[in-house]
């Protein structure tokens, strides 16, 4: 049997109480609608990382060298539960959990001094170029090809699709062929956007977002790469594999969050089906929760975060969707005509079951890799 103590030391719990008195204290004003998804979002963004930062609350578990605050991965998992908890607006954490752990774990010191702090605050925006239009769940069979010089220059031809942020991102981290070998033959390239070569061609939502893009290269030039060449899948899973369990700590307390508010619109008199939806809903965040404080001490402890990831979203993902058709429920369906910011909401939960790996391809890994199911070929 194992044996798990879920509870939370005196240092945690301290670090815990100081960050959310300050968060509560320094809540800014939410995002005005009309600038949602434009440029014009950006300096809004910017300010509030910049103000995490002058507080020493970015980068909770990079060293300070690189203007972190030099604390541990269970500091960072209490910080994203108080920031979600305090409804603080977003600013680039989605890229620092998945392109900075992903250099913490396998750049240069050289590539950490120079991307890290311009990541947190926001003066760098990055993009993730992975998916293709033939190239998703099957991601290694990948086909923009990476190509050296004789002037050593690498040299970048192809196509991506979804790539959020695209449109205003400074540089795009890319996934790209330089063999034929289907897993050896990736590198995972840093390239600027502002070059000679790339177009980026936005994808309008039915919400009128255009949240991403396709991104065409031609030729473009990589500034360098992250691992030696050919290692870019293992590169690529560890940005993943952050993508999945990091971003679940801030995914499973918005849940919290979202849940609460649903039992108090629900009220006392909730109908019967809606009361059983409202357990069924309160039993799979609470599993979620306890499943990342276990896995966090597993983590912490040198294990790696791997196939885990992939039960963490599974969870956030579907009960998050379930959450939101019985919000729907409950509001009744004018809502969907009267609040455009709640159904862009509630329309974004369908996304959930795609990015970051669909819901079918988490299926697999927990099959393959927890189960130790045969591999269906
Ligand atoms: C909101 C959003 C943001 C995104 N942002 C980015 C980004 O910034 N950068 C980026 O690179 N990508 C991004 N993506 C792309 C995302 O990673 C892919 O959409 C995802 O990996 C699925 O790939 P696909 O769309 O090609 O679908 P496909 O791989 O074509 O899959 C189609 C269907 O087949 C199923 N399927 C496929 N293979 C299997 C299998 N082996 N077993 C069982 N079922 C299978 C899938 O589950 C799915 O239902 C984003 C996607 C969304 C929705």
């Amino acid at each position: 049997m194992i044996h798990v103590d879920l509870t939370e030391t005196d240092p945690h719990q301290r670090f815990r109480h100081t960050a959310r008195s300050w968060l509560r204290q320094n809540l800014p004003e939410p995002l005005p609608a009309e600038v949602r998804g434009t440029t014009a979002e950006l300096p809004f963004r910017r300010r509030w990382a910049r103000q995490l930062a002058g507080a020493g609350y970015a980068g909770i578990d990079w060293p300070e060298q690189y203007g972190g605050a030099g604390l541990g991965l269970a500091e960072r998992a209490i910080w994203n539960e108080e920031w979600a908890r305090a409804r603080w607006p977003e600013t680039f954490e989605d890229t620092c959990d998945q392109l900075g752990s992903t250099l913490l774990a396998s750049g240069s010191p050289e590539q950490c001094a120079r991307y890290l702090h311009p990541m947190l605050v926001g003066d760098d925006v990055w993009c993730q170029g992975f998916s293709e239009p033939d190239a998703g769940s099957d991601l290694a069979s990948l086909s923009t090809r990476a190509v050296q010089g004789a002037d050593g220059q690498w040299r970048i031809t192809g196509q991506k699709i979804w790539t959020s942020n695209a449109h205003w991102a400074k540089w795009c981290y890319v996934l790209a062929r330089t063999s034929d070998d289907r897993h050896r033959g990736l590198t995972f390239f840093l390239v600027p956007m502002d070059q000679a070569g790339i177009d980026v061609r936005p994808l309008c939502q039915m919400s009128g977002e255009k949240h991403f893009a396709e991104v065409f290269f031609d030729r473009v030039e990589a500034e360098e790469t992250v691992g030696e060449v050919g290692e870019g899948w293992t590169v690529a899973m560890t940005t993943l594999a952050h993508e999945r369990f990091t971003r679940a700590f801030r995914l499973s307390t918005q849940l919290r969050n979202d849940l609460d508010d649903l039992r108090s619109l629900a009220g006392r008199t909730a109908a019967q089906p809606v009361r059983q939806e409202l357990a069924w809903l309160e039993s799979r965040v609470r599993i979620l929760q306890w499943l990342l404080r276990r896995d966090l001490t597993a983590i912490t402890s040198g294990a790696p975060v791997g196939a885990r990831g992939s039960l963490h979203k599974l969870l956030w993902c579907t009960t998050d969707q379930r959450l939101y058709e019985l919000t729907a429920r409950v509001r009744g369906a004018a809502t969907l005509l009267d609040d455009a910011d709640w159904t862009t909401r509630y329309y974004w939960r369908r996304s959930e079951s795609i990015y970051a790996g669909t819901n079918e391809i988490q299926h697999n890994i927990i099959a393959e890799r927890i189960l130790g199911l045969p591999r269906v070929l």
